[in-house]
């Protein structure tokens, strides 16, 4: 039985006060012991809601790291054994709006998984395809080609500790949600993916989905049978919608 996750992607969002003032309303929800629940806030952010968040049973994450796992001479970047030294217990990797607006390739969404994990945190690989390439019905060909380039590059062993999350382009932050049975269907193909090499694994790990989640669509949603809780933008950035997302992955 996987346990859901929820996770709340604030992007580049936030000041110091309206972090503080989000902070303060996460630790009003009410949140299901059977559900994990994880925050990436920007970089800057980071420590002040590890320390506004501390014994709420929120996981704290980044949004992207550099593909050298250890900190050395490279300005702008921060390095996995960074985050790790933070607090931080996972990292983002291979979101779309870095994969099309920066011109993230497979082989760097490889690296920073690999450093991720190679400094003890949860690497959590987005996946996802355009509306062109959906229309052009090549959404698994695209999907699978992202998937299969972690695990060739790393193995599917590396999945026992990562979480994958499914994010059609076309959804995020569009108001424009996949189906359920869209979705479903593309979660099923990742995990018969992953099957394909070990299915202990594939029956293990989370897949989530992230496109335009709210609290009005989240209980059809988290209710097919691969779609493992979700990976939420703008939903994320109130913390009474969050919650209620967070609670509708629960039983
Ligand atoms: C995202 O950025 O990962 C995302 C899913 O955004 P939104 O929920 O706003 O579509």
């Amino acid at each position: 039985m996987r346990r859901p996750l929820v996770a709340g992607n604030w992007k580049m969002h936030g000041t110091r006060a309206s972090v503080a003032e989000l902070i303060n309303g996460l630790r009003e929800q009410v949140l299901s012991a059977d559900v994990d629940v994880a925050v990436f806030p920007s970089c800057l952010h980071i420590v002040q809601v590890l320390d506004g968040l501390r014994g709420a049973n929120v996981e704290v994450g980044a949004q992207d790291c550099a593909v050298d796992p250890m900190q050395g001479a490279l300005t702008g970047e921060v390095a996995a054994s960074q985050l790790q030294d933070a607090g931080c217990s996972l990292v983002l990797v291979g979101h779309s709006e870095r994969r099309l607006l920066l011109g993230e390739t497979d082989a760097e969404v490889v690296r920073k998984f690999a450093a991720v994990q190679s400094c003890g945190l949860i690497p959590l690989l987005c996946v996802g395809e355009t509306l062109e390439q959906r229309e052009a019905g090549k959404t698994l060909a695209v999907v699978g080609a992202q998937l299969a380039s972690v695990i060739e590059a790393l193995g599917i062993d590396v999945f026992v500790r990562a979480v994958v999350a499914y994010e059609p382009v076309w959804a995020i932050g569009s108001g424009l949600t996949a189906s359920p049975e869209q979705a479903q269907e593309v979660h099923a193909a990742i995990r018969a993916q992953l099957a394909e090499q070990n299915v202990e694994v594939a029956c293990a790990v989370r897949v989530l989905y992230g496109g335009s989640v709210k609290a009005a669509n989240a209980v059809e949603l988290f209710g097919m049978p691969d779609i493992d809780g979700g990976l939420v933008g703008g939903a994320s950035l109130n913390a009474d919608e969050f919650g209620a997302i967070c609670r509708a992955a629960g039983s």
